[in-house]
Parts: C-alpha cells; structure tokens; sequence
C-alpha cells in the first residue's frame, strides 16, 4: 500500500528539534513576561472575510496565498496566514479596545500556500507582538527593541535593523500617485510582476525582487522627500529614540513590507546567514486596522517572527536532556517493582528512564549510558526479592565524601529509595536542576 506523507510545506518536528523549539519559545515568553505583555491565542481558523479586509485583497497573502474552504454550513473559512488581524479582532469582540493599552503577544502555526524551500513552509510558525492603543513614538521604539533584545539574547548573529516610514494614508495615496505615474512612463522595463501590481499594489512593486526593476527604482521618488512635516517628525523621532537605545538601524527607503494595513513605521530583521529567507522579524504600525474590522479607531504596533528561521539560525540540532536516573531491572518480580519505583521517583520530580527492555545487565547499563543518565538503579530479582534496590553512578564521579564512589553499588531498602537518590543528585556539584 501506498504510504502516506505529510503534506508538501508542512513539517514534522521530531524530538531533537523541537528541543530547539521549546528553547526559543521559552526564552519568548521570558521577554514578554519581563515587559508586561500578555498572552493572546486565537482560533487557527477565521472568516475569509477578516484576512481579506485586514490584509487587504491585492496583498499577495490574501491574493495567492490562503488556505480557504467552505465549512459544512458554506461559510468561507480560512486558516489564518498571519496573526495580527486575529489578535485585533479578538481585541475587538472582547471589549479590550475600550479598557486602555493593551500588550499583547501570540505563538502559533501559520499557514500560506507558497513555494516550500529553506526557512519558508506553507504551514509555519510566528511569535508576535502587538501593542494596540499606543500612538506615541515611544511604544514604535519600545516593541522594536523588543524584537531586537529578544534575538539579541538567543545569540542570533549578524542582524540588521532595516526602517522606513510609510507615513499617513494620505501620504501614502500621494506618494502612490507619484509613483504610479513615475512608472508608468517605465512601463516597457517593469517585470510582468510588477506591471501587474502597478494597477493593484504599487507600493510593493518597491520590494520586487527582480534586479533590472531594483536598478530602475534606484531612480524612482521616494516616499520620505513627499512625507508631511508630521510624519517626517515622527520618524525623525523614532530613529532618535532608537539611538538612545542603542539599537542600530539601517534607513531603508524602499521597505514597505506585504500587508496593506501600515502606516508610518515599519520595519524588518534580517540576519546575513539566512540566504534568500533573510528576513526573520517584520513589523510596523498599522493604526487603521481595528477601524477597518469595526473597531473603534485605534492605535496599532507590532511584528512578528518566523521560528523556522530562527531554529535555522540556531542550527538545527539540540541536546536532548539527560536522565537523572535509568531504572535497570531483570526477573518477573524486578519488572513490576521497577515500574513501580521509576513512577515514585518521577512524582518525586526527577528524570526517570524506565528500561523495559527485558535485555541483560550488561546491556542495559550500556543503553544507560548512552542515554548519559547520571545514576543507575538496579533491580534484579534477587533484590526484588530482599526488598532492596543496587545504586550505582553511571557517568560522573560524585564528590568525595558521598555515600557512594564512582565504581562501587550500594543497596539501600527499596522503601526510602527516592530520598536517598535525591541526596545523591544534590550532593553533585553540577546536579541540573537540583531535585525538590
Ligand atoms: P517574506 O518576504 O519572507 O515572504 P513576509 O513579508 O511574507 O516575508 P510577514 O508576513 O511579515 O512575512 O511575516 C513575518 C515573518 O514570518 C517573516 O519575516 C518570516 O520570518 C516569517 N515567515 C513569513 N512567511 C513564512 C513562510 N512561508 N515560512 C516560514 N516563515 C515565514
Ligand atoms: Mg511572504
């Protein structure tokens, strides 16, 4: 019979990796408490008609790139592509909008139908940030260090900041005159691609990846020179505020960033051991967004990460934990102890591989140690029998003075076991984490 794969672009994580994966989630959620923001999750599926108004229809998201499908009630349903419209929603239907500024951060699958290659997936995963209700410069500045001190602390190498402003939409719909008309006179050396947004999305012919319509754009006029005094102030004032955080930033007028809904800043991470995928965080303000899903006007900052990008980032495998103990253990007697005993020793906190094998000693202890448990108990049926159990270290020698030498067994009565086995670990100068 044919065997079933997963689907195309959409991965499975196996114990080693997701090792990595549990360490960049927890060190996420470490920088989110430490900053006050709180933990938002939102169903995997929404309204179609949510991601195309808060996205915007002539986005490449919405226009190529959804998962959508009618239920069995023939609602069009989508597998959300980005969390952002989500979070602003639930805002919304929840009455946060009207209780003051809110912090907000979300984990998760996404899902986009795209051409799968490195660091890109058509289910992948976002950690993202959205501060809703705060318009000052501040709270642009505040959410990008975010960002950048969270990469910062997993070690990622060679980041840089990129920044731009998109200004207000009514800079924004002036400059896209400007620049329509620009290029419709280059009409004849635009890609097909970009000849196609010209009519649907003109700001994103900016970030074409094609390199004969970048070296036209080098000409193009540029959003900055036809900003408002405002909005040039208030950039002006953002990178100021970066500065004195000693975030360093690149100005990059030609970022615009996918979705519809920003205005003034945006802005993306890139890290220049990532290839083609080289962007890792992308973000902005988006201060018309909640009025678009009928939401009260309200102010919008946020970002957003790839996790793939980050775990290839980190390199692709983890250490996996070692056990504190391997319960080794022979003879029909010993069998059902052992299962007993390792069961007592986990609800005692401490790590317990339980070998149910059924091999000989001898493997068994080589098993153990190929797992790099610490200590060894030993039940054969003899000592299954007596009511005892064998100690023994398995890798590293304890410190002088321990009740037990590297080398040597030592039988202890089975009924106190799990005390005398946490003595043992917490005697250790390196016992990681010291057992409760
Ligand atoms: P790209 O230009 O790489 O397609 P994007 O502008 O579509 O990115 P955003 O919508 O801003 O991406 O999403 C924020 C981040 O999510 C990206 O910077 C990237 O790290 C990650 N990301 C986006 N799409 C994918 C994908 N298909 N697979 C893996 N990660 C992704
Ligand atoms: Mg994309």
């Amino acid at each position: 019979m044919e065997r079933l794969q997963a689907l195309r672009g959409m991965a499975d994580l196996l114990p080693r990796q997701t090792t990595v994966w549990q360490h960049v989630e927890e060190k996420a959620r470490q920088h989110f408490r430490r900053s006050g923001v709180g933990e938002i999750r939102t169903p995997l599926l929404e309204a179609t008609a949510l991601f195309a108004r808060g996205i915007g229809e002539a986005t490449d998201v919405v226009g190529k790139e959804m998962y959508s499908f009618q239920d069995r009630g023939q609602r069009s349903c989508t597998l959300r592509p980005e969390g952002t419209a989500s979070v602003v929603r639930a805002a919304i239907q929840h009455g946060l909008l009207s209780q003051g500024p809110q912090r907000l951060w979300y984990m998760g699958p996404m899902f986009r139908y795209e051409r799968p290659q490195a660091g890109r997936q058509r289910q992948f995963h976002q950690v993202g940030l959205e501060l809703l209700g705060l318009a000052d410069e501040r709270s642009d500045v505040d959410a990008i260090a975010m960002a950048w001190d969270l990469l910062a602390d997993l070690g990622i190498q060679g980041l840089e900041l990129q920044i731009n402003t998109l200004g207000t939409p009514e800079d924004r719909r002036c400059y896209r005159e400007q620049l329509v008309g620009w290029l419709e006179q280059r009409m004849h050396q635009l890609d097909p691609d970009s000849r196609h947004r010209l009519a649907t999305n003109p700001l994103r012919i900016l970030d074409s990846k094609n390199k004969v319509t970048q070296d036209l754009l080098g000409e193009a006029p540029r959003l900055l020179e036809t900003l408002g005094k405002e909005s040039r102030e208030r950039f002006d004032s953002v990178c100021q505020l970066l500065q004195a955080l000693d975030v360093p930033f690149v100005l990059q007028p030609r970022l615009v960033r996918g979705l519809d809904y920003y205005t003034h800043t945006a802005f993306e991470i890139t890290s220049d051991q990532l290839g083609a995928q080289a962007t890792v965080c992308g973000g902005g303000r988006y201060d018309g967004l909640a009025a678009l899903l009928g939401g009260p006007p309200t102010a919008g900052m946020g970002w957003a990460m790839g996790l793939e990008r980050l775990v290839l980032l980190l390199g692709q495998h983890g250490k996996t934990t070692s056990p504190h103990v391997v319960v080794l253990n022979r003879g029909d007697t010993a069998q059902v102890r052992a299962l007993v005993l390792a069961r007592q020793l986990r609800q005692a906190n401490l790590h317990v591989e339980l070998d149910l094998s059924g091999a000989t000693f001898a493997r068994q202890f080589k098993r153990a140690d190929r797992l790099g448990g610490r200590l060894a108990v030993i039940i054969g049926e003899q000592e299954a029998l007596a009511g005892v159990v064998k100690l023994k270290w398995l890798h590293q020698a304890p410190q002088s003075g321990s009740d037990l030498n590297m080398g040597e067994e030592w039988t202890v009565p089975a009924v106190d076991v799990s005390g005398t086995v946490q003595r043992l670990l917490a005697g250790e100068p390196q016992a990681e984490p010291t057992p409760v």
